[in-house]
């Protein structure tokens, strides 16, 4: 059987939740082009743990984990179900790797609403949350990743949810249309390092990207992206889908990867 490909989107401000805008469209784009799963493991930059944890509630609650933003954004329900099954083989698949992984009744934080209400807005496909750990970064997310790569032929969609840059300081929240000039640099060093599959160079951005302090102050944003990249699999093809910036720093890339097969067949 195809095994589905791994994704990773940029999830952006809250408010793209009252109108996605290009990045909508681009979530959408995506999501039509995938069979549908059975279920979807998300891990989000929202769901930061000391430990690995997945998310096994069978009626996950909808979390509105900010402040600060408009009264009908409070009002959002994402009422997808869970797949405890799922989330019971993803625990397994993580301890066979080695990880010590508990099993936590968890909601499902704007990180994964946001981006699934576009991917499959009749909530209708069942979600599991994978937990990150900010402190262990992005070799152990790499790891986690790959310890779930079985999922993907199993009719299991691994999407990380963060944001390719993320210096919420630097924020404009009036959108000028500008990109600063770092958030270009720093997309153009992931496109080129991802369609090179320099796994070594990625895992090691913190040295290697320019400007990664000021893209990242603090890494979390960045996490899913390896867990998705870890999912993927060696030799997997990145189809970068999206690359636009919101409020001029924000950097919304969203990424597909797919073995080299199946890219062959799906162009
Ligand atoms: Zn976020």
């Amino acid at each position: 059987m195809a095994r589905l490909p791994a994704v990773f989107v940029s999830h952006g401000s809250p408010m793209l939740a009252l109108g996605g805008g290009d990045t909508g469209a681009a979530w959408r784009g995506l999501s039509a082009g995938l069979p549908r799963p059975r279920a979807v493991v998300v891990a989000s930059a929202h769901w930061l743990t000391s430990a690995p944890a997945v998310g096994a509630a069978p009626q996950p609650e909808t979390i509105h984990d900010f402040g600060g933003f408009p009264d009908p954004l409070f009002q959002i329900q994402y009422p997808a179900p869970g797949e405890p099954a799922v989330a019971r083989r993803a625990a397994e698949l993580l301890a066979a790797a080695g990880f010590e992984v508990h099993g936590v009744e968890r909601g499902l934080d704007h990180g994964v609403w946001v981006p699934l209400r576009e991917f499959y807005p009749q909530a209708d496909v069942p979600v599991v949350p994978l937990a990150l750990q900010p402190r262990l970064g992005p070799e152990h997310h790499y790891r986690l990743g790959r310890a779930l790569q079985a999922l993907r032929a199993e009719d299991v969609l691994v999407l990380g949810s963060g944001s390719l840059t993320h210096n919420l300081h630097e924020v404009r929240f009036e959108e000028s249309g500008e990109v600063a000039p770092y958030v270009a640099e720093f997309q153009h060093w992931f496109a080129e390092r991802l369609a090179e599959g320099d796994i070594e160079a990625l895992l090691d951005y913190r040295r290697r990207a320019p400007q990664a302090a000021r893209a990242h102050p603090t890494e979390e944003h960045l996490l899913p992206l390896f867990v998705a990249l870890g999912a993927a699999g060696e030799g997997s093809v990145a189809d970068r889908r999206f690359g636009g910036v919101t409020h001029e720093v924000l950097a919304m890339d969203v990424y597909q990867f797919t073995e080299p097969a199946m890219a062959t067949a799906m162009a």
